[in-house]
């Protein structure tokens, strides 16, 4: 007799809504009978809740985490002719904002154990680089890769060292923590998404700016309303991207459980430890001691990793790569003229990294069966 395959898909968005429809529902009932779907009370509502979830004091909504990026680059004055430093382990927005400013990613490798930017080797690269080239340089532009921090303290020493404000793209860390500081509260500003699958999701796109800065906020909410403070009177040129009424009164509803949600990750990853502690070809991902990681992404590293990919599938269970192709070495970057080889971690990270359900949905049980699932499969290919 056939045993029915269990089936655990990456993210259940439908389950992590099923215990909270009834709240929802009254939130978006509320904005319906409002009618003030751009810019209304939810939204400000929100920003204040966010900034003080954050430890920040200002937050300006917008209409993604890509376009918070864009936004950010915007506000410091980013062009042609500038550099920004980065990691090329990262979702592409990371970098395209750069490009899209007519500016040039520098692409610093990353720390295998963390996949964050590799900080002693940005601080080399800026050490190394002509007087020219640091003038060059607007923004240092970590990623909080997975929902971990990247090594702050150090990074931030050298950007002041060579007066170049940090941008933390923050867009998978929402409440993560780098010695008791929130991510988005440490940089010149931090970056967040509400795209549906990070930590905090909205029912579509959203996200959403941090600072501490009351004029470099100011500037960011002139930016996102097309540059004007009047309405039809343009004091520069923006861009129109604004995080939706709805979405900041479903965000509002889904920010009061965010904690239990992560504390329920949390969880989850402390599960797969213990399940997998022995499975030595296995790597596990490092949390550091200094950090509290709030798991966007659970990502464990892997020998034959596609093929292990695969029989995970045919076993009923969906992992995902982040990310198969690391940002220098993809198609529309070639101009920057970076090769194989030249970083290295980030070309084993996409070889061999996996990512597997961690969801503040799934059970003790779920963890368990998938854990013991990739032992199988690992062994099996
Ligand atoms: C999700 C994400 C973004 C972009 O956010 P969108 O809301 O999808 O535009 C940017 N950077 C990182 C690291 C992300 O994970």
């Amino acid at each position: 007799m056939e045993t029915a395959l269990r089936k655990i898909t990456l993210l259940d968005v439908p389950a992590q809504t099923r215990p909270i429809r009834a709240e929802l529902e009254e939130a978006i009932g509320r904005v319906l009978d409002h009618g003030r779907y751009i810019l209304g009370p939810e939204v400000t509502e929100f920003e204040k809740a966010v900034a003080a979830y954050c430890g920040a004091k200002f937050a300006v909504g917008c209409a993604s985490g890509s376009d918070a990026l864009l936004l950010a680059l915007m506000a410091l004055g980013v062009g042609p002719g500038h550099r920004v430093i980065t990691t090329p382990y990262t979702f592409f927005a990371t970098a395209s904002a750069v490009t899209r400013l007519g500016a040039t990613p520098v692409f610093i490798d990353i720390d295998p154990a963390t996949y964050n930017i590799d900080v002693e080797a940005l601080s080399r690269s800026l050490a190394s680089a002509s007087a020219e080239e640091v003038r060059a340089t607007k923004a240092i532009l970590p990623v909080h890769l997975f929902g971990q921090c990247a090594e702050m303290s150090a990074l931030l020493g050298t950007a002041a060292g060579f007066g170049i404000p940090v941008v933390e793209d923050a867009a998978q860390a929402i409440g993560a923590e780098y010695r008791g500081r929130r991510a988005g509260s440490m940089g010149a500003c931090g970056c967040f998404s509400f795209f549906p699958s990070k930590n905090l999701g909205a029912m579509g796109d959203g996200g959403l700016l941090t600072t501490n800065d009351a004029d470099f906020a100011a500037k960011l909410r002139l930016l996102r309303g097309h540059g004007a403070e009047k309405r039809y009177y343009h004091r520069t040129v923006g861009i129109n991207s604004r995080l939706d009424t709805l979405q900041a009164a479903v965000l509002l509803v889904k920010l009061r459980h965010l904690d239990e949600w992560t504390a329920r990750r949390r969880r989850n990853a402390e599960v797969y430890r213990r399940a997998l502690a022995n499975a030595t070809a296995i790597t596990l991902p490092v949390e550091r001691a200094d950090c509290r990681h709030i798991y966007n992404q659970f990502v464990v590293r892997v020998p034959r990793r596609d093929r292990v990919r695969e029989a995970m599938a045919e076993a009923g269970i969906a992992s995902e790569i982040y990310y198969p192709v690391p940002l220098q070495l993809q198609e529309c970057f070639a101009y920057l003229g970076y090769s194989a080889g030249d970083l290295p971690n980030s070309e084993a990270a996409a070889a061999s990294s996996l990512a597997l359900p961690i969801g503040h949905e799934r059970t003790d049980a779920d963890i368990e069966h998938i854990a013991a699932t990739l032992v199988d499969c690992v062994a099996a290919v």
